[in-house]
């Protein structure tokens, strides 16, 4: 079984004592992982994690959290990496949660990178945290991207809307918790195409590891949850996972 994790951030410090040992379990038990940039450094330390390993793939953007830093010389060093290696704009979006950036810095960087996106012909990596209504205003606004809409957590509706904007949803860790019900009501109703699993790692580890550093040989906790919940096998489920995800990026990784 193969399994794909569309969101991961391996570059992270919390990986410095053993990012070579767990990219090496993860070939060894075939999970490969879509790398998401969070800052420009970030987004080159996925490049060269990328470069470096067959199953590794690169996003490069900027997160709402850093987006009072995306100024045009941010972007052009992007651009460079989005016409290189990288095959994901992202992550990007709106965080009105934490509120890091002014909301008005968070809204020019991701109507920025929704541009580079359409003009590179790149799918983007779409973050959203208590900002439901902006971010589906602006990704309106913007004109359709592909995409998806990573650690999703919202309702049905939501989910709704999700599909009608032609965008996938990342599911993650928080379908296992025992309080999230209506997210695992609203993966119920989602075509499965449009249904890619993630980690977040090192962050939303799934129930039986909370509080822990979450690894993308987690994933297949997720993919188990999820077959459950869709009544079809887990192998089933991780191979159209993966199928879903290499559609969307246009390209496949290899062990
Ligand atoms: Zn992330």
């Amino acid at each position: 079984m193969r399994l794909f994790d569309s969101h991961a951030h391996l570059d992270f410090p919390q990986y410095k004592d053993d990012r070579v040992a767990l990219l090496s379990e993860m070939r060894a038990q075939r999970v490969a992982a879509l790398n998401v940039g969070a800052d420009l450094p970030s987004s080159k330390a996925s490049v060269e994690l990328s470069c470096a390993n067959t199953h590794v793939l690169a996003a490069c953007g900027v997160h709402p959290h850093e987006a009072k830093d995306y100024t045009p010389q941010v972007e052009a060093e992007l651009v460079d990496l989005l016409r290189g290696e990288a095959v994901a704009v992202g992550e990007c979006g709106l965080d009105f949660y934490r509120d890091l950036s002014p909301r008005a810095a968070q809204g020019r960087a991701f109507r920025a990178q929704l541009r580079l996106a359409r003009r590179l012909d790149l799918p983007v990596i779409l973050h959203q945290r208590d900002a439901w209504e902006e971010f589906l205003e602006v990704l309106r606004d913007e004109g359709p991207v592909r995409g998806v809409v990573h650690a999703f957590s919202g309702d049905a509706a939501a989910a709704k809307q999700v599909v009608e904007l032609g965008l996938h949803m990342g599911i993650g860790g928080p379908l296992t918790y025992p309080k999230n019900a209506q997210l695992r009501e609203a993966v119920r109703s989602v075509p499965l195409e449009r249904l890619l699993v993630e980690t977040d790692a090192p962050y939303l580890p799934p129930q039986v590891f909370r509080g822990k550093r979450n690894d993308p040989l987690k994933v297949r906790l997720v993919v188990t949850e999820l077959a459950q919940l869709r009544r079809i096998p887990p192998e089933e489920l991780a191979e159209i996972s993966w199928h879903n995800a290499c559609a969307l990026l246009g390209v496949e990784p290899s062990f």
